[in-house]
């Protein structure tokens, strides 16, 4: 049966369609939310039998770890075994925003939620109707993205009930989301602290605050600490090939009579034919973050043959679209 869908204002959202959404979280329920980051699927925290829900309607394995939402920092320290100076900071200074720190999780603290591990990431979300239902059910929320797992994370509620509408029991439709990328995952268990997932807070903010930290390793190829980096995840169906010179490969292709979608953020390169659907990318590294996701989901209901992505520029303030373009892609070429 299809979720219950409940339009609700961005800004200021109406009380009592939160008030049913934190109903639905306290019994056990899930419910699909917007973030500042892409849509996120609720559950209670507290509730194992919740998050079990989460992980059977994502088909997410059992190993890969969820991130706890929380409204306030208070509510961040009942969860972890110790709460640290650095954590402090770096809560006063991104939250309620796109960071995510893992520390020593508290005993009271699922073992479903960390995947059985030892630490637990939190994070407060700065979307009013995240925040809003996490005050008005008073309990943390596991979240993921509200997709299937490997598959592309959500920035709109139709991309919600593409993947998970007859899995889940509500969907708070409150249009697409702003940020467009997940958030930034930070190890604090590590001296120094340690990028699990680069992300919409980026590394040169991050150390402009705490001085040089640790850099996950960008071969997805190599072992990793956070158990969800899989080499493969946040992908379309279609095929995707991230080039240089684009241009060149696309007409290839349309040579081939293939029907090619087009990513590249290069103003002047066209190419006239029908076979060809080009999107124009922004030049800069947030536009960009905020429109990948909804341009690869429109993209990827074509049927096309395949999606070819023209090499976004290099830097760090670059990181998080290149991390996620290397997992959505069959073909990567390096900046
Ligand atoms: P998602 O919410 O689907 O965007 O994914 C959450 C991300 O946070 C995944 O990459 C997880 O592996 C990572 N994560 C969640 N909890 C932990 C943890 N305790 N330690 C390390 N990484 C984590
Ligand atoms: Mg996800």
């Amino acid at each position: 049966m299809p979720c219950e869908v409940l339009r609700v204002d961005p800004v200021s959202p109406s009380p009592d369609v939160i008030a049913r959404a934190a109903a639905v979280v306290r019994a056990g329920g899930l419910v699909a939310f917007p973030t500042e980051t892409v849509y996120g699927l609720g559950a209670n925290a507290l509730d194992p039998a919740a998050v079990a829900r989460i992980f059977t309607a994502k088909g997410r394995p059992a190993a890969n770890p969820l991130i706890v939402h929380v409204a306030e920092i208070a509510d961040a320290r009942t969860m972890v075994a110790a709460w640290s100076d650095l954590a402090q900071r770096l809560a006063e200074r991104f939250w309620p925003g796109p960071l995510t720190l893992v520390l020593p999780k508290h005993s009271s603290v699922p073992d479903p939620v960390t995947a059985g591990g030892p630490t637990v990431a939190l994070r407060i979300p700065a979307h009013p109707v995240a925040l809003a239902l996490l005050r008005a059910c008073g309990l943390p929320l596991a979240a993921p993205s509200a997709n299937r797992s490997t598959e592309l994370s959500p920035t709109e509620a139709g991309h919600v009930l593409r993947g998970l509408a007859d899995r889940i029991d509500l969907l708070l439709d409150a249009r697409p989301t702003m940020g467009g990328l997940e958030s930034t995952v930070l190890d604090l268990t590590t001296t120094p602290p340690r990028l699990l997932r680069p992300g919409l807070v980026t590394i040169t903010q991050l150390e402009a605050l705490l001085g040089p930290i640790a850099r996950a390793p960008s071969d997805p190829a190599q072992p990793v600490r956070s158990p969800g980096q899989m080499a493969r995840h946040y992908a379309p169906q279609t095929l995707l090939e991230v080039v240089t010179h684009s241009r060149d490969r696309v007409e290839v292709l349309c040579g081939q009579g293939r029907r090619v979608g087009w990513l590249t953020h290069h103003t002047s390169e066209k190419i006239d034919s029908a076979n060809v659907l080009r999107i124009l990318m922004p030049a800069e590294p947030v536009s960009y973050s905020a429109q990948l996701y909804a341009a690869l989901h429109r993209l990827d209901d074509l049927g096309l043959h395949c999606i070819v992505v023209e090499t976004p520029p290099s830097g760090d303030d670059w990181l998080a679209v290149h991390d996620r373009l290397r997992r959505a892609s069959t073909e990567y070429h390096q900046p």
